[in-house]
Formats: structure tokens, C-alpha cells, sequence
């Protein structure tokens, strides 16, 4: 059932052994007893996955940044065409929504068009937009930007970054540095590729994109979570900058288990 609703193999096993092993010596007698206390010790392991370890509010993490007279800095990182500049948008109207002064920074130097993609949800979003073009190295952009809103009262930062497969190990590396570099508050969905010294900084949360196309395909929002041990902080549900949801796991355990 969990594999059919787009739930990994792997962590659909995992998750029935660890439901199985919670059951073990448990009394109940009858049938629905036992489909009941199933389903119950299921729907507790999915909660225990979908709920994050510690509250991830944004907001208040942005004032203690504005405390410290610094801005507060999200990287954005996917895939190719997974939506990060529309989600990165869409963040940014809620947080202009919120009175906050957002600067974007266009660290896709990489693909091209990528940096007028984000000039133009900047002008409909009517925020500025750091860049320096393409072909230039990332996190030193980055860095600048970070510089730029500090000196200029911005109190956040939101660098969009080049689409990439984690398996394309330069532009990994390039990600690594620009995350390391700048110790951004929040890094949106990096896989392990260690840059200078210390531990690898992975990612903090998970945006869900798309998840308005996927009917209760929801599975990937406990796979996501499962593997990275990361929460889902967002869902985007269509390509507005209004269609930004937070996640329901109550919600999401209910079409699981339907
Ligand atoms: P990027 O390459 O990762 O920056 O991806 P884009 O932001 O350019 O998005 C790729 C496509 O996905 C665009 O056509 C977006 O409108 C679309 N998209 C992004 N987020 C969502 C979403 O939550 N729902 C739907 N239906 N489409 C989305």
C-alpha cells in the first residue's frame, strides 16, 4: 500500500519491520484488534517520521537573526527543473507578506537564462536582485550578496543555485564550497560531498514541489523525510506565488493509509 501511494521500497520495508517489531509479544484478541493495533502502530511510526525532531519556524529564526544585526540566509538547492527558482519565489512573496526586506542572489552562473529567470520574478515580486552574471564562482557571489544585504538592512537572503544531480561530483563540490563558505541559516534540499575541513553541511528541510500534480501519490514526503532525516518544511501545490502550503501529516497519513 505504501509503495503504491510513491512511498521508496527501502523505506516502506523498513518502516512495516520497525510497525512488526513494535507489535511483538503485544496481547489482542480478534481479528479487528489486530488490524486495528496494525494500523495504530503504522500510523504512529508514519507521525513519528513526518513530524520534525525540532520546531523549524523560520520566522522567529529570522528575528534572532535581525537580534544579531545579520541577515538571514536560505540556500535553495535540487535538481534540475524540480522548481527551485518558483519555490524560491513563492518563499520570498511570503516573506515580503511578512514586512521582511528580501534580497535574492543568483548563484545559478551556470545555466543560461537562469539569472533572468530570477530578474523577472524579482521585478513581478518587486524585490532586487544580486548578481554578477555567469561562468563566475558561486559561493564568492554569494558571499558578496550576503555582504550587500548585511550593509543595506536587508534582513534576508535567498540564493537560488544551479541545478544539479548529486552524483555530478565538480558542481557537487561547487555546492559544498558555496554552502560551507557562506554557513547559511537554512539550506532547502545536499547530499554528503565535503568541502575543506570539518563535517559536511547537508541540508536543514525539504520543499515539496509539484505535490498539487500527484493526487495521494504522497508517498515521497516520508521518503524524503526517511532518507535525509530532514523535515518537509513546505509543500508548493501549484505555479502561483501564493501556492505554498506547510505541511499536513496528519493529512498525508490519511492517504497513506486509505
Ligand atoms: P528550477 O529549474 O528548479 O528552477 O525549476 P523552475 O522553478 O523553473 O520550475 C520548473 C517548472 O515547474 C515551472 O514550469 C514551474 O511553474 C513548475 N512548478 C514549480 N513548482 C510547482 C508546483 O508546486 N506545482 C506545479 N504544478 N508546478 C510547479
Amino acid at each position: 500500500m505504501l509503495v503504491e501511494k510513491n512511498v521508496a521500497v527501502e523505506c516502506a520495508e523498513k518502516l512495516c519491520a520497525s510497525v512488526a517489531n513494535g507489535l511483538e509479544g503485544k496481547q489482542v484478541s480478534g481479528y479487528n484488534a489486530v488490524k486495528n493495533a496494525v494500523k495504530t502502530a503504522m500510523e504512529d511510526g508514519l507521525m513519528r517520521i513526518l513530524t520534525p525532531k525540532q520546531s523549524m519556524d523560520i520566522l522567529r529564526q529570522v528575528k534572532v537573526a535581525q537580534n544579531e544585526k545579520r541577515p538571514y540566509v536560505v540556500v535553495f538547492v535540487g535538481v534540475n527543473g524540480v522548481g527551485k527558482s518558483t519555490s524560491l519565489s513563492k518563499v520570498c512573496f511570503w516573506l515580503k507578506s511578512q514586512k521582511l526586506k528580501v534580497l535574492l542572489a543568483a548563484c545559478d552562473t551556470f545555466r543560461s537564462g537562469a539569472v533572468e529567470q530570477l530578474k523577472t520574478h524579482a521585478a513581478r515580486l518587486e524585490v532586487p536582485v544580486f548578481e554578477k552574471g555567469y561562468n563566475k564562482d558561486a559561493a564568492s557571489i554569494a558571499m558578496d550578496a550576503v555582504k550587500y544585504a548585511g550593509q543595506n538592512g536587508f534582513d534576508v537572503v535567498l540564493v537560488d543555485t544551479a541545478g544539479r544531480m548529486q552524483d555530478n561530483e565538480p558542481l557537487m563540490r561547487a555546492l559544498s564550497k558555496l554552502v560551507n563558505l557562506n554557513n547559511p541559516d537554512l539550506v532547502q534540499a545536499l547530499k554528503e560531498t565535503a568541502y575543506g575541513q570539518g563535517p559536511p553541511r547537508l541540508i536543514d528541510g525539504i520543499m515539496l514541489t509539484k505535490f498539487d500534480t500527484i493526487d495521494d501519490k504522497v508517498g515521497a514526503a516520508v521518503s524524503m523525510t526517511y532518507v535525509t532525516g530532514q523535515p518537509v518544511l513546505l509543500v508548493g501545490v501549484g505555479q502561483t506565488y501564493t501556492d505554498l502550503k506547510k505541511l499536513n501529516a496528519k493529512n498525508i497519513v490519511k492517504l497513506l493509509l486509505r
